[in-house]
């Protein structure tokens, strides 16, 4: 990747990127525009993939499944395992996609795609290890067993903060369970997308599967709704805001589809008496500012024992007070861009919400290279200190706030850490085993992900990923996650030469 401004353009960057992943640049025209948030720059112009060509998408992986499903589930780890080489070869190409796209600092891009080498190691394991169970027969001479099989279509819809880590997740795991795949990303992020989609290209050409198994469309909510009313698409994986999940899950259920919501984020931080502070403290400032506060784990609530939050909301603000906020491709910024005009927009209404609602805005919150950059959106990442969690507090604003809130008694923390609509990442920072444990425990935190001496973002592909409550419920990536990407049948085989029925029963 570039390291520095002067010697290159952020278009040419681009364009060669993409060419390196092995996208065919004729095909970049069309009535659609790539922005970057870095400099508000238009980088190309797309082709948008019409309603007709969405379900013919569809038609083909509908059609590539009939055959997919048969190669023994080893053959196809073998495609994703290619996949997985060649993005390793096309890390930093790749990177430098999501990085002129979504805004990410370095080391987040490249951490985005090493992402999805890891889902590919992942999944290659899983292929081998789609394990069904036997149990003892209750009935002389019968064997019982459970066996998975592959689903069908699986449509995945995915966010623009990350670009291709989610739905590699997802493609990794349906192309091993035997599943085809038809990918809609966010418009945000549409050339990274074609970077990846590019690299699969070449991976499933490389051992020779069928190029139908995986089909790129380029669609707006639309085309998104045609992938979620097909009832081919056996299984919809949707990553994104509560408001989308709202409309999709529906939909998808109205016709006895599966789906896998991995949606909006209210996570919080405890921080007890014992707190190690100074080891919370870079915990903190990961998590809450990291990706420039537009993480689905970004650490929004901070909930601190009142005896210590005057010396925490102090360092903070000191450390916040030395982030360098700029380009992502400087090797000293950490915080990057918001990604648009809305997103900034949403965050300063937020805190003029806070403010209204008693709130007290310790740091931050201002537009910064402004001038240089009329197009892009940087801003001072914002601490609120908080009376109580009122309304705006229980919203997920996808931008760098966090707010304060305090507490005196332990069953007061856990219920504000659990008084928000949303369940994904939850973290305590203590050095008292007895509160560490209350909050694993089932009457402790109620979140996907309950961390301890670590903040909310930043989780590892091998455990199972997700959010409960209006997150969503679904685990798309690693555990047994596979689980919802196949069908399971009960088989009972009889070779007892009788009929003898289930619970006694006598008939005939
Ligand atoms: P978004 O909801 O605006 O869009 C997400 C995707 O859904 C896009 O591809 C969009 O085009 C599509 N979409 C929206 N409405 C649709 C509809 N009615 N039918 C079909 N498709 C539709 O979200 P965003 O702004 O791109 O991403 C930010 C949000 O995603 C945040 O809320 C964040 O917390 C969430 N997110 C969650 C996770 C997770 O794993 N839980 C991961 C990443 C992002």
């Amino acid at each position: 990747m570039s390291p520095t401004l002067q010697d290159t353009t952020l278009a040419a960057d681009v364009r060669r990127a993409l060419q390196a992943c092995g996208v065919d640049l004729t095909t970049l025209s069309g009535e659609l525009e790539a922005r970057s948030p870095l400099t508000g720059e238009v980088l190309t112009s797309l082709p948008a993939t019409s309603d007709a060509d969405v379900t013919v998408a569809i038609d083909n992986a509908h059609e590539a499944f009939k055959t997919w499903r048969e190669v023994p589930a080893p053959v196809r780890g073998a495609v994703v395992k290619r996949w997985g080489e060649l993005l390793t070869e096309h890390k930093e190409d790749l990177a430098v996609l999501v990085q002129a796209e979504a805004g990410k600092i370095t080391s987040e891009a490249l951490g985005e795609v090493q992402e999805m080498i890891d889902i590919c190691d992942f999944a290659v394991g899983q292929s081998r290890m789609l394990y069904g169970k036997t149990m003892p027969s209750e009935r002389p001479g019968h064997r019982l067993m459970e066996t998975w099989h592959p689903l069908g279509v699986v449509g995945v819809i995915s966010a623009f903060n990350f670009p291709v880590a989610v739905y590699s997740w997802n493609t990794a795991l349906a192309l091993a369970c035997g599943d085809t795949v038809v990918w809609k990303p966010s418009g945000m992020v549409v050339l990274s997308a074609m970077g990846a989609h590019a690299l699969l290209a070449r991976a499933v050409a490389d051992c020779g599967a069928p190029a139908d198994i995986h089909q790129l469309v380029i669609a707006d909510r639309q085309g998104g709704q045609l992938i979620v009313d097909d009832p081919r698409v056996a299984l919809v994986s949707a990553t994104g805001s509560g408001r989308m999940g709202r409309e999709i899950g529906p939909r998808v259920a109205a016709r006895f589809g599966r789906s896998l919501l991995e949606l909006g984020g209210n996570n919080a931080a405890i921080i007890t008496p014992s707190a190690d502070l100074d080891l919370a403290l870079r915990g903190i400032v990961f998590s809450a500012v990291g990706t420039a506060g537009q993480r689905c784990t970004t650490m929004r609530r901070l909930i601190v024992h009142e005896s210590v939050v005057e010396t925490l909301t102090d360092k903070l603000v000191q450390a916040y007070g030395t982030l360098n906020i700029g380009d992502p491709r400087d090797p000293a910024t950490l915080v990057g861009p918001l990604v648009n005009k809305g997103s900034y927009d949403a965050m300063q209404q937020a805190l003029r919400d806070a403010q209204d609602q008693g709130g007290t805005v310790l740091t931050g919150g201002n537009r910064v290279l402004a001038e240089e950059h009329p197009g892009a959106f940087y801003v001072e990442p914002a601490i609120v200190r908080m009376p109580a969690q009122t309304a705006i507090v229980q919203d997920e604003t996808f931008a760098p706030i966090l707010y304060v809130l305090t507490y005196t008694e332990f069953a007061e923390a856990i219920e504000l850490q659990n008084g928000v609509p949303q369940g994904l990442s939850s973290a305590i920072f203590t050095n008292d085993q007895l509160e560490a444990e209350r909050f694993l425990s089932s009457a402790g935190s109620d979140c996907g992900i309950a961390n301890v001496n670590i903040g909310t973002s930043g989780a590892e592909i091998g455990g199972a990923f997700g959010g409960e409550k209006e997150t969503g419920g679904g685990r798309e990536s690693g555990s047994d996650s596979w689980k919802a990407y196949m069908r399971q049948a009960t088989n009972t085989v009889n070779y007892s030469g009788e009929l003898p029925l289930a619970q006694g029963v006598k008939f005939l």
